[in-house]
């Protein structure tokens, strides 16, 4: 048999979630602030809650998609969470996942945090590489496993309830440092004669996929604490070649908004002597 879910939230996320559990048999109730998006699941066989709260009483397991944290807050004031399982999937950061743990058990409740690394068209999706983080709660995500693996994977990563929303981030930040090179990249050939976006891109994801390997060695590097080891290319020549980098975004008329911040960093890394080694020790700059 299949537990009852409660879903909160009906947004594109939300509503993606909400079909798969409907597809898999879960008796499923939904409530959305603006209630005309919950009219469509209602066809597919989902119970439309008139309040936040009315659904949150209908299910034990009660799952909460919405845009914020403070929309969280705001939807669920005047609930009664006493014996709920509350999941959050709502982005937030680690201190606002820890500060709705702590909420959520004044009031009663167990409490999972989710951090969702999936887009609504993978949800649902065999094998699309999705998964949701969780943390907070092992008790509750033993027991609910089932019902939460159905929308896309799930990765529980320990009871401090901030680290799923701290790996989301961590993960969401590497993208952006990765969208903000080959979005330079795209721009340094944009006004060439003869370099296409299309006949790029391949070479783009080929070298961004050879050279993905080099987040092992930067693991390996901090966690002995040598970053010379295993350096292919150290900073000393690495930074030889910054000039190079900046004269061809001159040269192409691109703007080194993007590029300049890192290539800085770097520079000063190998002011302070560090000449021999790769480039782990940015961390340390941007830590200390
Ligand atoms: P949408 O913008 O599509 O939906 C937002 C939802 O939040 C709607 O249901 C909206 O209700 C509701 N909402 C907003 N403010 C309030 C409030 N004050 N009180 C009650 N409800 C409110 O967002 P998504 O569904 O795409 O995203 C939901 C969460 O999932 C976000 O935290 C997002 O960061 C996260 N996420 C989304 C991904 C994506 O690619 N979409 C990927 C990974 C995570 P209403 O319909 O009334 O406006």
């Amino acid at each position: 048999s299949t537990t009852p879910v409660t879903l909160l939230g009906l947004g594109a996320m939300g509503t993606a979630m909400a079909r798969t559990w409907l597809a898999a048999g879960y008796p499923l109730t939904v409530w959305n602030r603006t209630a005309a998006r919950a009219e469509p699941l209602a066809a597919e066989g989902a119970k439309v809650a008139a309040t936040a709260a009315e659904a949150v009483a209908a299910s034990r397991l009660v799952v909460v998609c919405l845009l914020d944290d403070a929309s969280v807050g705001e939807a669920l004031a005047d609930a009664d969470l006493a014996g709920k399982d509350v999941v959050n999937l709502t982005s937030g950061s680690p201190a606002q996942a820890r500060a709705r743990a702590e909420w959520a058990r004044e009031r009663g409740a167990r409490f999972l945090d989710g951090g969702i690394m999936a887009i609504p068209p993978m949800i649902g999706v065999p094998d699309s590489g999705g998964y949701v983080f969780y943390s907070g709660s092992g008790e509750l995500f033993q027991e609910h496993g089932t019902a939460l693996t159905v929308p896309t994977g799930a990765t529980y990563v320990g009871e401090n309830p901030g680290h799923a929303a701290l790996l989301d981030v961590a993960l969401l930040s590497a993208m952006y440092g990765m969208f903000a090179g080959v979005e330079h990249a795209f721009a340094l050939v944009r006004k060439e004669e003869g370099i296409a976006p299309k006949e790029f891109a391949p070479l783009l994801v080929g070298w961004l996929t050879a050279m993905s390997g080099a987040v092992h060695g930067i693991a390996e590097q901090l966690e002995s604490g040598d970053y010379t080891t295993g350096v292919a290319s150290n900073l000393a020549m690495i930074v030889a070649g910054n000039p190079t980098l900046l004269a061809t975004a001159e040269e192409q008329g691109v703007s080194t908004e993007l590029l300049a911040p890192y290539l800085t960093l770097m520079e000063r890394l190998l002011a302070e002597g560090h000449g021999d080694e790769g480039t782990a020790g940015v961390v340390d700059l941007l830590t200390r």
